[in-house]
């Protein structure tokens, strides 16, 4: 079940603490070929950036290196180029910023919001039922001290309270950690921080003020902004895109390596995820792909995305 929307409710709100200037990100993990749907994200997050006149980095999300395929961030990289994507500085690494994460932790710790838990997936899958995404964690090792096994991973306490988000796109998503996520794991058992925890942590260095990321993620977003909250971060503006799915409404993913984008042919797939993401025709025809984001960028609106989608025939 995903977080509780309401798309009438304030929907292309501002979100609660409106920044004066705009820092966006494009965070790909490294795990296959860009696909069609990342392609979309990367064209929602880069033009909305750019028509803010807003700085645009990119990350290299490698914080889990036992699903990294070796030089996929180069391709990435590679194929981003092709399709007319630049970003400012220098790309930053998720592998480069365990010191960071270890710190964030720590922190978390002092104030008592953390324990350890030495639950394999399979008994929490036995002891919990289903929530928000995945098992909702039913609180083992809550008392437990903690002594005797190595391999134990970390959860962050969560608290009964409901948690609010003001999606650009969903409108206003809400959701209660404590009863329909539970405790989540933010350092995993093999010694990787958790996603949830790496992102938060990296947006913050980074100074992030928006975050516009496929709809996969909505479900993640309450924790993070319950992450932002317990370590003191302000909270960014969120916007989550329809998911681009095939016309038998299969999600595409790099998984499947079903539909990578072809560098070298990059105008059609521009022009179909521009299409996808409910902008409108550009006023003339396009040779290469700088003309295409010089009529795209100031065409741009965000509030023109449609909640639910698939691909354009
Ligand atoms: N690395 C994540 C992915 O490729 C995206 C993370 C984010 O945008 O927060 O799905």
């Amino acid at each position: 079940m995903p977080p509780t929307t309401d798309p009438q409710n304030s929907r292309h709100g501002t979100g609660h603490n409106v920044p004066t200037r705009y820092v966006g990100r494009f965070a790909p993990s490294p795990t296959g070929q860009l696909h069609f749907g990342s392609l979309v994200a990367a064209v929602a997050s880069f033009a909305d950036a750019r028509s803010h006149n807003g700085v645009w980095l990119l990350r290299n999300d490698d914080v889990d290196q036992s699903r990294t395929v070796v030089g996929s961030a180069q391709d990435i990289m590679a194929t981003l180029r092709a399709f007319g994507f630049s970003w400012d500085g220098p790309v930053h690494h998720q592998s480069q910023r365990q010191n960071h994460y270890a710190d964030a932790i720590d922190k978390l710790r002092q104030r008592d919001l953390v324990y350890p838990c030495r639950c394999s997936r399979r008994q929490v899958e036995a002891a919990g039922r289903r929530g928000a995404d995945g098992i909702i964690y039913p609180g083992t090792c809550l008392n437990w001290n903690g002594i005797g096994t190595e391999r134990v991973s970390v959860r962050l306490r969560t608290s009964d309270q409901q948690i609010r988000i003001n999606d650009q796109i969903c409108g206003c998503v809400h959701q209660n950690l404590a009863r329909e996520c539970g405790d989540f794991v933010i350092q995993r058992a093999d010694g990787f921080t958790a996603y949830q925890l790496a992102v938060v942590v990296d947006d913050f260095i980074d100074g992030i003020t928006h975050v516009v990321r496929g709809a996969d993620l909505l479900s993640s977003t309450p924790r993070q902004v319950f992450l932002q909250q317990q370590l003191n971060y302000p909270n960014p503006v969120y916007a989550h895109i329809p998911l681009a799915r095939d016309h038998d409404g299969n999600k595409l993913s790099k998984y499947d390596d079903a539909h990578p984008v072809n560098p070298a042919q990059p105008l059609g797939a521009l022009h179909m995820a521009w299409e996808f993401l409910g902008q409108p025709p550009l006023p003339n025809p396009c040779d290469n792909v700088d003309q295409f984001w010089m009529m795209a960028i100031p065409a741009w609106s965000i509030k023109r995305i449609e909640q639910f989608k698939s691909l354009p025939d």
